[in-house]
């Protein structure tokens, strides 16, 4: 397994609309596995392929607290099944150091692929819910910064512009 780089906002790579994944076959599982290597090192709860630069519609996700529940989402949708919206307070590993809360939908249905390609649906509250947009919205080109103000984005842009400055 490998730990790969993760792209940070405002890389305009992290705008790329995400491909449907095709087949899932070996090379794809391999991918799953470097990425959720990648996710657990940061350490994070949710990555989407697009934030390793890769462009393919494929989540991981690991929302316990000792690593004990990956999940994987390949081609993820959802809708949400409720039109109260609720904030939480989010962040990012494309965004590092910063937490804002986002409104979004309280209750969402999600239906994917699993790592053997299997479809599933799940009905999904809290975090899990949160989580599962935040990462769909990755596969669209989108950052939970897009949800903050001008003000907000532009402050938090330039506090990493200077840091890559610095570090490369
Ligand atoms: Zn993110």
């Amino acid at each position: 397994m490998a730990i790969l780089n993760i792209l940070e906002f405002p890389d305009p790579r992290l705008r790329t609309v995400a491909k449907p994944v095709e087949s899932v076959d070996d090379d794809l599982r391999r991918l799953i596995d470097d990425m959720f290597e990648t996710m657990y090192a940061a350490p994070g709860i949710g990555l989407a392929a697009t934030q390793v630069n890769v462009h393919q519609r494929l989540v991981v996700m690991d929302l316990s607290e000792d690593k004990s529940e990956p999940r994987v989402f390949i081609n993820p949708e959802f809708e949400p099944l409720t039109a109260e919206l609720g904030p939480y307070q989010e962040g990012c590993l494309s965004v590092p150091g910063f937490y804002e809360n986002v409104e979004r939908p309280l209750q969402v249905r999600i239906r994917a692929l699993d790592r053997d390609g299997q479809p599933f649906e799940l009905v999904a509250e809290g975090l899990l819910a949160v989580c599962i947009q935040h990462e769909c919205d990755h596969l669209n080109g989108k950052l939970f910064v897009d949800y903050l103000s001008t003000l907000k984005r532009d402050r938090i842009r330039k506090k990493l512009e200077k840091q890559h400055r610095q570090h490369g």
